[in-house]
């Protein structure tokens, strides 16, 4: 069978596990032989995993939600570029961020951004008191805040997020295996009143 590329995890798969999409183009410069002009429309065939394509729009929301936390928690119209970096690293694992994190394991696998979202939640009215008696930049501040306050509960919100995941997960199970349960006796209630309306027409 045929194998493509997934366009978000890039492994290659059978055309059977992958969804398959159009995706519309517009051409940005003239063809050099003259094949089509710019702004001609194109068609592209794209495909992906449906999961992977899941993960990226969930993780896509997370990351919105966690850069709109930070920068109102630090009274910012914008995060300066050296910070998102920092944060994207921090989810990534790519970095270490302060004194506290020996656990190094699970800095590399990274924080996923909703851990870091309640991080900064939970140390909300400290970075706040803190950020009225702070001389330095707006950056130093949100380097020491990292460093200091999210590094030193980041892995206990990490512990819990992953419990909490496990509960729904488990959660989840449970509802599937009552939906089948349920499905059963409805056919059989259904074929009694089939039987009663046939009764009815005897
Ligand atoms: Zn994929």
């Amino acid at each position: 069978m045929a194998q493509f590329k997934c366009k978000y995890c890039k492994e290659k798969d059978d055309a059977d596990n992958l969804v398959l999409e159009e995706i519309e183009g517009r051409r940005k410069k003239d063809h050099r032989d003259g094949k089509w002009k710019k702004g001609d429309t194109f068609y592209q065939k794209v495909r992906f995993h449906q999961s992977c394509r899941d993960r990226t729009l969930r993780e896509t929301k997370e990351w919105e939600i966690c850069y709109e936390t930070v920068k109102e928690i630090h009274g910012l119209t914008t995060i300066p570029d050296f910070f998102v970096i920092m944060l994207q690293r921090v989810r990534n694992g790519n970095t270490t961020i302060g004194m506290k994190n020996s656990e190094g394991k699970r800095y590399k696998e990274g924080y996923e951004y909703p851990i870091i979202t309640e991080c900064y939640e939970r140390k909300r009215d400290l970075i706040q008191w803190k950020m009225k008696q702070w001389d330095g930049g707006d950056l130093q501040f949100m380097q020491f805040v990292m460093k200091y306050y999210i590094d030193d509960i980041i892995n206990q919100v990490a512990r819990e997020y992953e419990i909490k995941k496990e509960k729904e997960k488990k959660m989840k199970q449970v509802n599937e295996d009552f939906d089948f349960e349920l499905s059963k006796p409805s056919k059989e209630r259904k074929k009694t009143d089939d039987d009663m309306d046939i009764s009815n027409f005897l």
